[in-house]
């Protein structure tokens, strides 16, 4: 069953007077539970996709369905909606609030979610003992390692026990040790609890996790082959 499917997909910018194409019709599909990466060339468009694909911008033209739904015409209200159900995400720089401890960070999108504080601290708990950060609840962000923050990060993700997480460069702030420790939680998530993932990434050894390889160029799709099993050793 597709979890994704993007047919035909085109984004324009436009500066003034200046329009960037920055998707050229792009064709997509990506099944429940597969494990993606997209690579290529900073402007290619790499993050304009995963903007248009976590319902965080619409594309200008073409149509996308999140698990058979056509999200593409839907106003930033419902996006949020979609967004916030069905969508988890991790970024490059892991996004935290520095001034709200590790719970409060990994209860945040089930605050939007209207869930109730008792199972709001239960679920947070859940996630952040399934990434091995349970012990850091009360710790502040800014106290933690750069791989502990984004364990934090990916329990935030979690916790709303989305269908789809979008992964942006998930180990460039890493030095490469935390960088496997780090591909291999994001790679439990996809094999163990079944969310498909599209991870962004400019490191071919963090890619070679993934079972498939779409590579971006100049707002297009050149390539899109499987990763032979050996890469996906962890
Ligand atoms: P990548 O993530 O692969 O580096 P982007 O999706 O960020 O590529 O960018 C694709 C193209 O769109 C680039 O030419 C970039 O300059 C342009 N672009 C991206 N975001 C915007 C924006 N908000 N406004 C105008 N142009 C943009
Ligand atoms: P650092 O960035 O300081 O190297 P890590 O990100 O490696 O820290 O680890 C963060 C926390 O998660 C540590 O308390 C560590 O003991 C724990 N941990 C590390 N690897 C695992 C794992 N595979 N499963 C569960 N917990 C782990």
């Amino acid at each position: 069953k597709p979890a994704i499917v993007l047919e035909n997909i085109t984004k324009i910018y436009h500066m003034g007077e200046t329009r960037v194409i920055a998707l050229k019709g792009i064709n997509l599909t990506v099944q429940e539970g597969e494990m993606v990466a997209v690579m290529g060339p900073s402007g290619s468009g790499k993050s304009t996709l995963l903007n248009i694909l976590g319902c965080l911008d619409r594309p200008t033209g073409g149509t996308y369905y999140l698990g058979g739904e056509d999200v593409s015409r839907l106003n930033k209200n419902q996006l949020a909606l979609i967004r916030n159900k069905r969508i988890g995400f991790v970024f490059q720089s892991f996004n935290l609030l520095g001034r709200f401890p590790v719970l409060a960070n990994v209860q945040l999108p089930l605050v939007y979610a209207g869930v109730g504080k008792k199972e709001m601290v239960e679920r947070a708990k859940e996630a952040l003992d399934w990434v091995g950060m349970s012990r850091y609840a009360h710790h502040y962000p800014g106290q933690l390692s750069g791989g502990q923050q984004q364990r934090v990060a990916i329990a935030r993700a979690l916790v709303n026990d989305p269908s789809i997480i979008l992964v942006d460069e998930p180990t460039g702030a890493l030095d490469s040790r935390t960088s496997i420790e780090i591909i291999s939680v994001i790679q439990r998530l996809n094999m163990e609890k079944g969310i498909t993932v599209v991870m962004v990434t400019h490191e071919k050894d963090i890619a070679l996790y993934c079972r498939r390889l779409v590579n971006m160029r100049d707002g297009c799709i050149l390539g899109d082959t499987p990763v032979p099993s050996p890469g996906n050793a962890a």
